[in-house]
């Protein structure tokens, strides 16, 4: 499978390892996050995976998402607006995410990698990890006379 996640060896593995049963909707589901690269959102990922399996529920999808997050195979990502999207990439990266369209993409940069993390954030509990989300507004909302009209900065 192309995918920016793991084989699906290292998948099996996991939910094993993890004392997950192997089930036909979370491989499916692990599938469609790896395979895109746009970090599909719930409802997104619903649609792909009903193709495959037309039975699956929404509430399944979402429950299997937190599952498989839970183990570390797929993160959560807010977007700009209130939908979470789903990535399945593992390596260190960070986020450029598209206030107008919601667009997640990944960069990596050594420099923040090397960053370290403030002490302040580690009052809270034990720091796991640290990604940046950089946020502006991507090409293709920034061309002008595309997509729908954009908001006028108000005068006065
Ligand atoms: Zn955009
Ligand atoms: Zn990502």
């Amino acid at each position: 499978m192309e995918a920016s996640g793991i084989s699906m060896d290292d998948l099996l593995d996991s939910l094993r390892r993890s004392g997950l049963r192997v089930t036909p909707q979370r491989l499916e589901v692990y599938r469609v996050v790896a395979v895109s690269k746009s970090h599909p959102s719930v409802v997104e990922i619903y649609e792909a995976v009903r193709r495959i399996i037309p039975s699956i529920s929404m509430d399944t999808v979402y429950r299997t998402l937190w599952t498989l997050s839970q183990i570390g195979l797929t993160s959560p990502v807010s977007s700009s607006g209130d939908r979470v999207r789903f990535d399945s990439n593992r390596s260190p990266h960070h986020h450029f995410i598209c206030a107008k369209c919601g667009e997640i993409r990944d960069f990596t940069s050594g420099s923040l990698d090397d960053m370290p993390i403030p002490r302040e954030a580690g009052d809270f509990g034990d720091v796991w990890g640290a990604h940046l989300e950089i946020r502006g507004l991507c090409r293709n909302c920034r061309k002008p006379g595309r997509n729908s009209k954009r908001k006028e900065p108000e005068h006065g």
